[in-house]
């Protein structure tokens, strides 16, 4: 799974808070949340990354074909004692019969390089700053040939860098996997974890990042929720749980365990609530 975030963006936004002034920092942080949670902009991207690999995705299906042939053609040889591996024969007394399997392998080392150079010129197009890792793909492509067969996922699955799991999920996931990205997500805002072993000033910054991210989140889930999408109202998705033992009077709203003792927090520090207090969340 790639990292939403990882450290050359975190040195970025870094960067970026340094060179304002303080008073204009809340702002800079608004802006790269909108951009983080943005639905629009993570369909945009994937539109435009499954447009460019559309080509290159055929090619591999007709590679993987291929490939699928031919393993058959010499697996077939190889159980026929009499003939090991007579689908292609010796290159030094070519068998007329064997020119259909020669061509196939031709084909299929012509279809790889064609691959490769796509690849090449796509990733280049889609992540041009990314030298290093536009080697590294090509060269374990060219010695591994079963790696240009996932080429299209291979880079597609940058382009979520930089972007929140709840927008690639909304943009693009199945209806149960935005659900469980907008549960996650809003468990995060409304009931945040707070880090032991820390000082509470350091602690506390939990609940400000997640009320400077509410905002953004909020319009996420109302992109997807005008979309058409349905069961992504927050009061569902933070309900309290619906299986609880009759013995249970109390749970925990963000991991869903029930309590038989009214008052008191988790293991994970987060106050219980009435079991039958239905969740009223500001969103
Ligand atoms: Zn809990």
């Amino acid at each position: 799974m790639t990292a939403a975030l990882n450290a050359a963006g975190l040195r970025n936004l870094t960067a970026r808070l340094a060179s304002v002034a303080e008073p204009q920092r809340a702002a800079v942080i608004i802006a790269w949340q909108n951009r983080f949670f943005s639905v629009l902009r993570a369909r945009r991207r994937l539109a435009v990354g499954l447009a460019r690999t559309r080509g290159l995705a055929w090619l591999n299906t007709l590679q993987f074909a291929g490939w699928l042939l031919l393993s058959i053609g010499l697996l077939n040889d190889a159980f026929d004692p009499g003939q090991p591996f007579s689908a292609l024969g010796s290159w030094r007394r070519l068998d007329p019969a064997q020119i259909p399997w020669w061509a196939l392998c031709a084909g299929l080392l012509s279809a790889h390089f064609i691959a490769v150079v796509a690849a090449w010129r796509i990733h280049r197009r889609l992540y041009p700053k990314s030298t290093d890792e536009r080697a590294n793909l090509i060269f374990s492509a060219l010695l591994l040939p079963a790696q240009a067969l996932r080429f299209r996922m291979v880079l597609l699955r940058p382009l979520a860098q930089g972007m929140a799991p709840l927008a690639c999920a909304l943009a693009a996931g199945t209806p149960e996997t935005a659900r469980v990205a907008a549960a996650a997500t809003l468990l995060d805002i409304c009931h945040p974890i707070r880090p032991v072993g820390l000082p509470a000033s350091i602690a506390n910054l939990v609940d400000e990042a997640a009320e400077l991210a509410r905002p953004a989140v909020e319009r996420a889930l109302c992109a997807a929720t005008t979309d058409g999408r349905t069961g992504l109202r927050p009061a569902e998705l933070l309900a309290p749980p619906a299986d609880a033992p009759p013995s249970a009077c109390a749970y925990c709203p963000r991991c869903g365990d029930s309590f038989v003792q009214r008052e008191g927090k988790c293991p994970h520090g987060v106050r219980l609530r009435p079991l039958h207090e239905i969740a009223q969340e500001s969103f």
